[in-house]
């Protein structure tokens, strides 16, 4: 079963405002089993959101609108499908009381173009909106020769959501022949896409029924595995098994499989092992802190840290030898060692991190260009250092800095 979505609205034309309904939708429809196809975003245009609807029916089953419901003159989307369909609107009675009662109850008046909001397709079923104005509209029609479904739903977030799950949802349910989708998330850090892709490609090649969809991000590369099926079980279990060969093969580079995020991971293991962890940071300026913290309980195992930007925090805060930076420079293997050795003592923790690097743009040499980062890891008994030379903006070399970090901390407590 195959659905449309189409988002109605000059203002997500614009660069200031985006479609994000669209993305709620599709999980629901997922949820039942329903693919979306298409998306389309059209501005308030009664001829354009026309022209659209007619597309849409001409290679969906499903169509979604949203948006446009509203009582202003730019809310067109009842208009426009009237005219696609070749059919009637209708004021509705019993939609204009609710209305008039609704305005009553805030002791106001109701704005004569409210009125318009009562106007239904000839045929469609009233999808009643407690949160708003706007009713949505649910039209069963045949189109083309097909039974097509075309559903209007209001644009406000806050009103689409409810009338998705609440109303639209059980009426799928229904409509639909049983469908399950079955997912999982399989989550690996500091690795290429290529390399990870060549590596797993012709083991997810032989699994036709599963959509495998790779999606890189700054130090992350996320396999989303995706099955449609009569019976969830069924779904599962394909896809279990697709993500076990998957994990076969990447052994220990897959981090999570249930969608947790690296940060997590880490102070997972850290909790298991009863270990605490104290971080002092250069050129990540406090980001790998923050990204641990962000995390609710991290205070049972994340002890906290130091930003030791100058030469002289990182002697007074993380006992850095003064001789060893005047020797190595603050960004060398021996200061990131340095600093974890030191950040664990002062702390008492079972396991210190120091970072030091050039996050640029400027400050770079030849011999440590911009992007070089050391990263340190002590226990009592064990150091290790890893140089890495990071490319891309100031941000994104902070940021893969912390991801370092975090994956060296992972395979260390593993
Ligand atoms: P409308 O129903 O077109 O009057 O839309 C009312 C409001 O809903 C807009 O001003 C937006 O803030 C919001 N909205 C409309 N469409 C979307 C969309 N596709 N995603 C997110 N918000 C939307
Ligand atoms: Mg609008």
């Amino acid at each position: 079963m195959l659905a449309e979505i189409i988002a109605v609205g000059s203002e997500l034309l614009t660069p200031f405002r985006q479609d994000t309904n669209s993305l709620f939708l599709t999980e629901s429809l997922n949820g039942v089993g329903v693919t979306v196809a298409f998306k389309t975003i059209v501005g308030d245009r009664e001829a354009h959101i026309a022209q659209a609807i007619t597309v849409a029916l001409g290679r969906c089953d499903l169509v979604f609108l949203m948006g446009g419901l509203g009582p202003t003159a730019d809310d067109l989307t009842r208009e426009a499908v009237a005219a696609a369909l070749g059919i009637r609107l209708k004021r509705d009675g019993d939609v204009l009381a609710a209305l008039y009662k609704r305005f009553a109850e805030r002791r106001a008046s109701m704005p004569s173009n409210n009125t318009r909001q009562a106007e239904i397709l000839e045929g469609a079923e009233v999808l009643p909106n407690p949160h708003g104005t706007a009713p949505g509209q649910w039209l069963d029609i045949v189109f083309g020769g097909h039974r097509k479904l075309l559903v209007l739903l209001p644009g406000p977030p806050r009103e689409l959501k409810p009338m998705m799950t609440e109303e639209c949802l059980p009426r799928l349910r229904e409509a639909l022949p049983p469908r399950a989708i079955a997912r999982r998330v399989l989550k690996i850090a500091m690795l290429g896409e290529s390399d990870v892709d060549a590596r797993i490609a012709p083991i997810y090649g032989r699994f036709s029924d599963v959509e495998t969809t790779i999606l890189a991000k700054p130090g992350e590369i996320e396999v989303h595995l995706l099955c449609s099926k009569a019976i969830l079980e069924v779904a599962q279990g394909r896809v279990n098994e697709l993500a076990s060969r998957i994990e076969e093969e990447m052994e220990d580079a897959i981090y999570s499989s249930q969608g947790e995020a690296l940060e997590e991971i880490v102070l997972y293991y850290l909790q298991m092992r009863g270990a605490t962890l104290a971080v002092a940071e250069s050129c990540t300026g406090g980001l790998l802190s923050e990204r641990l913290t962000r995390v609710s309980g991290s205070s049972r195992a994340f002890q906290g840290g130091a930003v030791v930007y100058s030469n002289e925090l990182k002697t007074q805060l993380a006992d850095v030898p003064e001789e060893l930076i005047e020797e190595h420079g603050a960004v060398s293997r021996d200061v990131a060692e340095a600093l974890a050795h030191g950040v664990r003592r002062r702390a008492s923790a079972t396991i210190g991190v120091g970072i030091t690097g050039i996050a640029g743009p400027s400050g770079g040499t030849e011999e440590k260009p911009v992007g070089t980062v050391y990263i340190g890891i002590a226990d009592g008994k064990e150091q290790t250092v890893v140089e890495r030379r990071f490319r891309g903006d100031r941000e994104r070399i902070r940021y893969l800095a912390t991801q370092q970090a975090l994956d060296m901390l992972r395979r260390k407590l593993m």
